[in-house]
């Protein structure tokens, strides 16, 4: 899941001047930024009465279980004549739920995001998140006891603390234990510390070329 949050109201208001747009269509996502409260129905209504506040005329409002999925974001532009004859689109959506929108409509109809995406989250109960992995492209979990490096530890470091680590504390972020204390702990329990002494070689950045593409069949 991506977590987002919401534009300030006045970046979505200039962003939409400068698009010359004075009718707009919103565009929500019922599945992560509808539990990030960032943009379900809720939001859909809160935007159309703030941005008709402001003197837009919202057209109306499309909400798919993801908007990140191309052939749902293609189905609302068949179906709604007031979606492709609104001035803009704004979406209330990830990136991906944007783009997927933008690939959606015409070339000639703006399409503008409302929200920033933020983190891809592990989800520890409704409403409440935590970045867990940063997407590297080469998973190192196996040798550290289940606690990402590359994300926990500020400074994605690969082989062991940094000097900085302060009664178990992390340096660059005091209320956080140390990742590397984290994973010591882990391996101890685990009887695995000798993996410990194997050097980890610098991360391959090459795996994270933009942009990825896959194609299964
Ligand atoms: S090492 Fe960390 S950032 Fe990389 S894939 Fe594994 S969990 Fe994600
Ligand atoms: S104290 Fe630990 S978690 Fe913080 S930057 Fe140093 S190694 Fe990383």
């Amino acid at each position: 899941m991506i977590v987002t949050e919401k534009k300030p109201i006045n970046e979505i208001i200039e962003n939409l001047e400068r698009a010359n747009a004075k009718s707009v269509h919103l565009f929500g996502c019922d599945t992560c930024a509808q539990q990030c409260k960032t943009g379900g129905e809720v939001e859909l209504k809160e935007m159309t009465t703030l941005l008709t506040d402001k003197g837009f005329e919202v057209t109306g409002t499309s909400l798919v279980d993801e908007t990140c999925y191309t052939q749902l974001a293609k189905r609302e532009f068949r179906q709604k004549e007031e979606l492709k004859g609104a001035d803009a689109v704004l979406v209330l959506a990830c990136g991906a739920g944007v783009k997927c929108v933008a690939d959606s409509a015409e070339e000639t109809q703006p399409i503008l995001p409302a929200l920033n995406s933020m983190f891809l989250t592990s989800v520890e109960r409704v409403g409440k998140f935590y970045e867990g992995c940063s997407l590297c492209g080469n998973c190192v979990l196996a040798d550290t006891g289940g606690i990402c490096p590359h994300t926990d530890c500020p400074k994605s470091l690969l082989n062991g603390p940094c000097g900085g680590v302060d009664n178990g504390k992390c340096e660059v972020y005091t209320e956080n234990d140390c990742a590397w204390v984290r994973i010591y702990d882990r391996l101890k329990e685990q009887g695995r510390l000798d993996i410990m002494t194997e050097f980890v070689p610098p991360k391959d950045h090459s795996v994270q070329g933009k942009p990825h593409k896959v194609l299964l069949r």
